[in-house]
């Protein structure tokens, strides 16, 4: 399996943390029907994205993007040490495999220009930060961490309600150490990156574009999970902060790459997880390219 794909002047590495089964389908999606399912369980399998019990396959993965300038960071994965009780398999975890990758990738921590995040759910923010002499300092030494300015506020105010770990330990930290930059749409890196607004899942969720002049890859967060999400857009999942406009934006993003030459990176498909959008009957189908 490659792992590294090569675009305009770009050069991505996707760098695995887990990739395993999540939820169930029809409880991760709620409007999936049973026959819907049944119609669609071939391929599925066929995919990987889904076991014989019908629980949907994840990869939950990071994205280092090369460009001539500098070494991105896109999302940061689940991370080490972290008290997440609700998820077994996230939970005070602490195994090597996210480091592993980084440096199977030919990258160290501190040649990580800028980590980049699409929102701040828990398996976007997990390696922002790791535990040093029981403090959580950040995880790359030199990087500026940018966080959208609506997803950061978004947060800021749930976590005043009912404090978010994941926010008090992977963003704040960031936040207190003088790293972040809390940005607004119109955000920029040089003449290669920029901020693509894609709210639904969460309320300030963005994807990043990359490339120069024109979008050879995009980094497409959270904005869909599940290549069955592909084919029927509509299908919203269950942690969806607004389903319906989560649902908008889904098909809107699908129509604009499909038929180019755009590589779609994808959080959360199995792998190989990145390829070029193409149109399947009324829905899409993201179509892997050869590293
Ligand atoms: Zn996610």
């Amino acid at each position: 399996m490659s792992l590294t794909v090569s675009v305009g002047d770009l050069t991505i590495h996707r760098i695995i943390e887990q990739e395993t089964t999540f939820l169930p389908a029809l409880d991760m999606l709620p409007t999936l029907t049973p026959e819907l399912l049944a119609e669609n369980r071939t391929w599925l399998r066929q995919a990987a994205a889904l076991d014989a019990t019908d629980l949907l396959i994840l990869c939950f993965q990071s994205y280092v993007v090369k460009t001539p300038h500098h070494t991105i960071l896109v999302d940061s994965c689940i991370g080490n040490d972290k008290p997440r009780p609700n998820r077994p398999k996230w939970n005070m975890k602490t195994d090597g495999l996210f480091m592993q990758g980084l440096a199977a990738a030919g990258v160290s921590v501190a040649d990580i220009d800028y980590v980049m995040c699409t929102h701040l759910h828990v398996d976007h923010v997990g390696w922002n930060t790791r535990l040093e002499n029981g403090r959580w300092v950040p995880s790359f030494p030199n990087a500026r961490y940018v966080f959208a300015k609506g997803e950061f506020d978004y947060w800021t105010a749930q976590n005043a309600k009912t404090e978010v770990p994941p926010f008090v330990d992977s963003v704040l930290p960031v936040v207190a150490a003088d790293r972040a930059e809390i940005v607004s749409h119109d955000f920029a890196i040089g003449d290669h990156v920029r901020i693509l607004p894609t709210p639904g899942h969460t309320p300030g969720h963005v994807a990043f574009t990359f490339g120069k002049g024109k979008d050879d890859a995009v980094f497409s967060g959270d904005l869909v999970h599940s290549p069955l999400q592909a084919r029927y857009p509509e299908l919203s999942m269950k942690f969806d902060v607004d389903q319906a406009t989560a649902a908008t934006t889904r098909r809107a993003f699908l129509e604009r790459y499909c038929d180019t030459d755009t590589v779609c990176c994808t959080a959360h498909f199995p792998s190989p997880s990145a390829g070029r959008i193409k149109r399947w009957g009324n829905g899409f189908a993201c179509e892997a390219v050869a590293g």
